[in-house]
């Protein structure tokens, strides 16, 4: 049986060069640099089976010159396999076990794609939470690696929209839970005369006279709203659920996992969809 990989079956290194061109992975053309003129590709022993080669002056590239995986040894089967390890959400130990790679390879793969989600978002500006009217929640949780140290000064804050189906949210690693911390988070993504469910609603209302600013949004003690408050939980329920995952994880990583998170909710509630757009969007990252 051929080696698949979700839907795609390959059959040997041609068949990976050509997912790898057709999804706009590897270029499709190339001109010699000293030449000027196009490069042919030709059979060599590398990660890619191919090099660019330029008839007249000789000069060879490798195929991956330029591209994400430029100066790496990973071949393009392992590569491709890791990405799908990752789409499927298969833990680390688990894809080195099923690929044979070394942890720090799996490891230094995995975050690549945990660092291109959080590109990716910062690439696209999502819309605005809220609107004249509508409701969205604050959040403010601990993000303890041990209960036995307790919480220290790690938390994350986000905001969620109540109005949206299915739920939109925004989580962020924050170092304090200052008024004049979060003020500027929430002004951010948000817009103007959105309503700000919040059980610090005194100290929001206080810091934005105090600055101008965020006063056009109304804070509002979220009491007895158990609607809202049931959307919240479910949101931060599916957070915490990827958060198991992050046990151990160094404290500058956290942000790369929420981001993963928001990715996932966005592009990636279907597995194989998660596939396909983590690959569309390297090539999106990494043109060619
Ligand atoms: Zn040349």
């Amino acid at each position: 049986m051929l080696p698949k990989i979700g839907p795609y079956a390959f059959n040997g290194l041609d068949d990976y060069m050509e997912f790898f061109q057709r999804r706009g992975l590897y270029p499709t053309a190339k001109n010699c640099g000293y030449c000027s003129i196009p490069m042919y590709t030709s059979t060599r022993n590398r990660s890619d089976g191919l090099v660019w080669r330029c008839h007249r002056c000789r000069r060879t590239i490798a195929m991956r010159t330029g591209t994400f995986l430029s100066g790496q040894k990973i071949e393009m089967d392992n590569w491709l396999n890791l990405v799908y390890y990752w789409a499927t959400e298969t833990p680390v130990k688990q894809a080195i076990v099923h690929t044979g790679l070394k942890p720090k390879v799996v490891i230094q793969q995995y975050r690549f794609l945990r660092d291109l989600c959080s590109r990716k978002l910062l690439a696209t500006p999502a819309a605005l939470f809220g609107g004249p009217g509508v409701i969205v929640q604050t959040v403010e949780r601990c993000f303890s690696q041990s209960k036995k140290n307790g919480c220290g000064q790690q938390w994350i804050f986000g905001l969620v929209d109540t109005s949206t189906k299915p739920t939109r949210g925004y989580l962020h690693y924050v170092e304090d839970r200052e008024a004049t911390t979060l003020l500027p988070i929430i002004e951010e993504n948000t817009q103007d005369g959105t309503v700000i469910h919040s059980d610090k609603w005194t100290s929001y209302r206080r810091e934005s006279t105090l600055h101008g600013i965020a006063d056009n949004r109304h804070f509002v003690n979220p009491v007895g709203e158990a609607y809202t408050k049931q959307i919240v939980d479910s949101y931060w329920n599916k957070a915490k659920s990827k958060f198991k995952a992050m046990k151990g994880v160094k404290r500058e990583w956290i942000n790369e996992y929420l981001d993963e998170f928001m990715w996932r909710e966005e592009y990636g509630k279907d597995l194989l969809q998660c596939f396909e757009n983590i690959i569309d969007h390297i090539a999106e990252i990494y043109p060619q």
